[in-house]
Formats: structure tokens, sequence, C-alpha cells
């Protein structure tokens, strides 16, 4: 059966302020939008610091370590691309930010509030999205891979 419209994986829609963190992703690298005046780090990216309003933030790389600050265990496919179980979590980064993503990598029942996770990047039709293991998870996957070092 061929994938039709509707079966394929919906892929991010990168916009002006969004556009460095995708293409970030595509060099297996995390990073957030920085405030040029205040520091703040913040995501998703937008024209304006949320802290202190000034416009034109910075792009900066981030460590991809962070941790579980809460989740949902999906039972249900709500979509064919995307099958169930899977996990959706709002992940704390390190340096600030806090991002929504998958913990992938594990069963659903090894995640819970709290844990250490980090970065992974996984291809959907030849994009790269950012997802999160628990930390010392070995992977044997080869569509998973490590953030790139600097
Ligand atoms: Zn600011």
């Amino acid at each position: 059966m061929s994938a039709t419209g509707s079966e394929a994986y919906p892929l991010p829609q990168p916009t002006t302020f969004t556009r460095p963190f995708w293409e970030a992703c595509q060099n297996r690298q995390l990073g957030v939008a920085v405030c040029r005046n205040c520091g703040h780090r913040f995501m998703p990216g937008a024209p304006n610091c949320p802290q202190c309003w000034s416009g034109d933030p910075d792009f900066q790389s981030v460590s991809g370590r962070g941790e579980v600050v809460s989740f949902a265990v999906y039972r249900r496919t709500y979509h064919p691309a995307i099958p169930a179980p899977y996990v959706v979590a709002l992940v704390q980064l390190e340096e600030g930010p806090r991002m929504i993503s998958n913990i992938v990598e594990c069963a659903p029942e090894a995640v819970a509030i709290g844990i250490r996770v980090e970065v992974c990047f996984q291809s959907e039709a030849g994009f790269l999205l950012p997802r999160f293991v628990p930390v010392g998870t070995g992977s044997t996957d080869p569509s998973i891979s490590s953030p790139a070092r600097t």
C-alpha cells in the first residue's frame, strides 16, 4: 500500500523564527533562541524576547540534556504515521527552556517525572526531528543518532 498525503508523517513547517531551530536539528544540534539584551533563553523562536521584549534574538546551541517534568503515554493511534503507544513529554533543558518532544528507545512504563534524558535525532521522511532518550540507554537502532559534539 502506498502512502497518501494523509498517511505521511506530519513534518514541521518552519517559520522565520523557528527556522534556525529546525536547521540546527538537520545538523544534529539542539538550539534555542537567546536574547541579545538580557540573555534569556527561550523556545520556540519568536521576534521578541518574552522576558524583556527586546527584538532581534540570537540563536545558540545547547547541551541537549534535560529532565522530564511532565509526560503522557498515548495508547491510541491518532495519526496513521504515528502508531501508539508513544510518549509525549515536557522536557526541561539544562539551559532553562522547556520543550515538548517524544521519549523514545524505552518502554513507556520506563518514563517518569524527574528522569534524565538526552536528545537524539530521528529521521522522518529525511527530516531530522529532536527526540529524547533516557540517559544511559544504549541505542542500537541505526535510525537513532546522537547529537553532534563540538
Ligand atoms: Zn530579553
